[in-house]
């Protein structure tokens, strides 16, 4: 079990009050809170040994390069790889997918070529495959869901085909919960020699996630939803198709040799890291990498796990609230999404910020999947590490006041 108590005492904001209320955060899946341990490793980049990394030679440069690289072998090991050679440092999961898009995608994709996506996606997760359908002629097919959000798996084998080039799918909902079953995913995918990317947004921060088991061929995620600071992201691939790719961005430190008619590149992974990068953000998530296999990442997805299901059962106690995606007893994600009849989903966040509790209202970044629910908007309480089951009463007691003032209000 997690010791939430001494894990709140690491979170400086927890101890903040919102409106004279003391803060209760449900809003991680959009971001986490960040411990002292990560804010502390920032102060002292930027304090201590603040330089640029790979091209200085002095002794800043060389601890600034020295931290830089190491924090990339600590990712790697955070998610299996087999080492930093497949690891890259984007700004965040979009980007790291944008990356996949352009660079492997766009030059290999054609007419006749076919992308298998789920209803279910982040935005960042379905945009960047639309611009590739747009520019190469290839077509995006979706999986068919089941009622309570799951991925229909007969739908999904008979999609996948000599056709399907890549499977680009969501290894959490950010909206539903759902854990789709990537490592069958990926299985199904390369029999027919189809490659998978998965979107680790909301799975890499809240539960064990091992690239080499999962096999898949990228993996992308966010910094800033782990603990981390918000500019740092990151995606992995399999060394041999990094390896074919041309570079997504060109510019300084991707380099080999430079003539004015052409240039060679570095080789991986720095071949996709153009510019200075984010030195102090991916310093900082290593930090976050130490911090979270401390607490231990099974610990971490069954605390996850518990308050969701807490908060699955006390949201269904309150009168004409809706919940999504699978029920109790379903392994999920460490989210909840709901409406309530005759309340807008603004309107409950509204409320509830008055009450110092910080949720999400809106589409979540996937309007399709709301489409799909047939409901414009949905609330979500997401949590994490430092949420307590008295966070979701405080929640449930919050939503029976909205209720109440609506029906006042409406009376
Ligand atoms: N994918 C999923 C499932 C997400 O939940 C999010 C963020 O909410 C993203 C992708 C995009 O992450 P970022 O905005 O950090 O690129």
């Amino acid at each position: 079990m997690l010791d939430v108590e001494g894990i709140r005492n690491d979170f400086p904001i927890l101890a903040r009050q919102v409106h004279g209320k003391p803060l209760v955060y449900l809003d991680s899946a959009a971001t986490s809170q960040k411990p002292r341990q990560v804010l502390e490793t920032l102060r002292e980049y930027y304090e201590e040994y603040n330089s640029n990394v790979h091209r200085g030679i002095h002794a800043l440069a060389e601890k600034a390069t020295e931290r830089y690289e190491a924090a990339r072998e600590r990712v790697a090991r955070f998610i299996g790889a087999a080492g930093p050679q497949n690891i890259i440092f984007t700004r965040n999961t979009t980007e790291a997918i944008n990356l996949v898009a352009y660079a492997w995608a766009r030059p290999r994709l054609h007419e006749g070529d076919e992308i298998l996506l789920t209803p279910m996606e982040h935005h960042s997760n379905l945009i960047p495959w639309q611009l590739v359908a747009r520019s190469t002629g290839a077509r995006l097919r979706y999986v068919q869901l089941t009622p309570d959000g799951r991925i229909d798996w007969t739908s999904f084998l008979a999609l996948l085909g000599p056709k399907t080039r890549l499977v680009a799918v969501t290894h959490v909902s950010n909206v539903l919960g759902t854990i789709n079953p990537v490592r069958e995913m990926v299985a199904a995918a390369h029999r027919v020699g189809a490659l998978v990317l998965v979107d680790g947004a909301q799975s890499v921060p809240h539960m064990p996630v091992d690239v080499r088991e999962l096999d898949c061929d990228f993996l992308a995620f966010s910094g800033h939803k782990m603990l981390a600071p918000t500019g740092i992201g990151v995606l992995y691939g399999k060394e041999e198709v990094l390896e074919e790719m041309e570079p997504f961005l060109g510019g300084g430190e991707m380099i080999g040799e430079v003539t004015l008619e052409s240039a060679t590149w570095r080789e991986l992974p720095w071949k996709f890291e153009a510019g200075t990068p984010n030195i102090a953000g991916a310093i900082a998530l290593a930090a976050a990498c130490d911090y979270l296999d401390a607490l231990g990442r099974e610990e971490v997805y069954r605390h996850g796990l518990e308050l969701a299901e807490y908060a699955l059962r006390r949201l269904q106690e309150i009168d004409g609230v809706t919940l999504y995606g699978p029920g109790p007893g379903v392994a999920r994600g460490a989210l909840v999404a709901f409406t309530m009849k005759g309340i807008h989903p603004h309107d409950i966040s509204t409320i509830l910020d008055q009450d110092g509790i910080a949720i999400r209202a809106g589409h979540h970044c996937a309007q399709p999947l709301h489409r799909w629910l047939n409901v414009p908007a949905t609330a979500r309480a997401s949590f994490y590490i430092y949420n307590t089951c008295g966070d979701i009463d405080s929640l449930v007691q919050s939503l029976y006041r909205a209720r109440e003032y609506f029906e006042y209000v409406l009376r």
